[in-house]
């Protein structure tokens, strides 16, 4: 039975199946009760203030394995089960799921699915939006809505799954995501290769990225002022992970120095570090830039002495990690490419969209989505893109 929890501030309740969930839904539209969707909250940060809601809505009680066939490699999970729960389910069949999604022991599929955003290796496997074959949604009268299925090729019209990929759960509630799964691997390793100007890291990443050559995910971090490392993932048996080294490594072009490292589990090294949400005080900025403007926008931050800087080549995003924050939206404005603001701490979060501005036809069109979805605006008020 749905459980219940009350703070100084709201209500919380915790559905522990969908049925459950759709009652309470249902029952919050007929009320005109607004809701705050909670998976792992290792996200929070990453959304509009928003609105003060009547209810908060913890998701992870929706926990458990829907369906998982290792001989079809598909996964059906609903959406509060955790990323470690999955890890192990398919550690045991020799498969896996190639996220690079931190604190997996927190985070859910439904908060990962609604937030968005991806890792460094979305460049050989894609985001989390490419790996979902099918998805169950809660709408705002409580019914459930299902799209795809549990094979691979089904869906012909509209995939109306991802509509809710980056929502931030602003059109419904995910509540089953049915996913393809990978064999593991037999090995993990990169190269890392250190150069004095973002300039020339960036040539050497784009050699990499348009050759013949098969890694993972390539990114730069500037790991100090005049030292901009290049790092190449490889994944696959460890044969083809020996000669893609090599290769990688020759095709680098005079660094100063080339280091080839085994990496275990799912770590990319500097990209946690970058991107970590849990310092209050600590802005997270990630910037869409073309990767063949990368250079250009790392050598125009460059000058934010204190800020860790990581372009990743693979999907076109800069990112910024600051604890000077006046500086560093300055930096970013100039800038001019269409920023997000994973954190932002202090009173600047308060008036800022943390998605950035949008321009006015696409804002129409979200506007529309959110008037046909939401009227009422339910789910999440406030907390998504333009304050919907
Ligand atoms: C270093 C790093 C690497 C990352 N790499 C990746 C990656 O490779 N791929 C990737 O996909 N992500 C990646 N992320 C993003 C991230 O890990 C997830 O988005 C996160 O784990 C969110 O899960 P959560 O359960 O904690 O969500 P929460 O913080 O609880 O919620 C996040 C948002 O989702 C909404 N929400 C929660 N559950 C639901 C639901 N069931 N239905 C609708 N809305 C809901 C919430 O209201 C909130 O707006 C990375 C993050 C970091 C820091």
């Amino acid at each position: 039975m749905t459980e219940t929890s009350r703070t100084s501030h709201a209500t919380t309740l915790r559905p522990l199946n969908a049925d459950e969930l759709s009652t309470i839904v249902g029952e919050a539209d007929a009320e005109q009760r607004t809701l705050a969707l909670r998976g792992g909250r290792t996200h929070e940060r990453f959304q509009n203030l928003g609105d003060p809601t009547d209810l908060e809505l913890d998701l992870t009680g929706l926990d458990g394995i829907v369906d998982y066939s290792p001989v079809d490699l598909t996964l059906a999970v609903e959406a509060g089960v955790r990323l470690a729960t999955v890890d192990q389910l398919l550690a045991e069949q020799g498969q896996r799921i190639a996220l690079d999604v931190p604190h997996r022991g927190s985070a859910t599929f439904g908060g990962t699915f609604a937030c968005g955003l991806s890792g460094p290796r979305r460049l050989r496997y894609g985001a989390l939006k490419d790996m979902v074959i099918g998805a169950e949604v809660i709408n705002r009268e409580g019914f459930t809505t299902k799209s795809g299925g549990m094979v691979v090729k089904n869906v012909s019209g509209y995939e109306l799954a991802r509509l809710h990929y980056g929502a931030h759960g602003a059109f419904g509630i995910v509540s089953r995501l049915n996913l393809k799964v990978l064999p593991t691997v037999e090995s993990r390793a990169e190269v890392a290769a250190t150069y004095t100007t973002a300039e020339a890291a960036a040539e050497a990443g784009a050699a990499v990225l348009v050759s013949t050559l098969d890694p993972a995910a390539v990114y730069i971090v500037r790991s100090a002022p005049g030292q901009w490392v290049l790092r190449a993932q490889i994944e696959g048996s460890l044969q083809f992970a020996r000669v893609q080294l090599q290769a990688v490594g020759q095709s680098l072009g005079a660094p100063e120095n080339v280091e080839y490292v085994g990496i275990g589990g799912y770590s990319t090294p500097d990209f946690d570090r970058v991107v970590e949400l849990r310092e209050a005080d600590t802005l997270v900025a990630r910037v869409s830039v073309p990767a063949s403007r990368q250079a250009e926008a790392l050598a125009a931050l460059d000058a934010l002495e204190s800020a860790t800087l990581l372009a990743d080549m693979g999907s076109g995003l800069v990112y910024v990690r600051s604890k000077d924050i006046g500086p560093a939206v300055a930096s970013l404005k100039a800038l001019g490419w269409p920023t997000a603001y994973l954190a932002l701490p202090g009173e600047s979060a308060d008036d800022v969209d943390v998605f950035g501005p949008m321009d006015e036809a696409g804002l129409a069109v979200l506007r529309r989505l959110k008037d046909q979805f939401d009227p009422q605006r339910m789910f999440n008020p406030g907390r998504f893109v333009a304050f919907l």
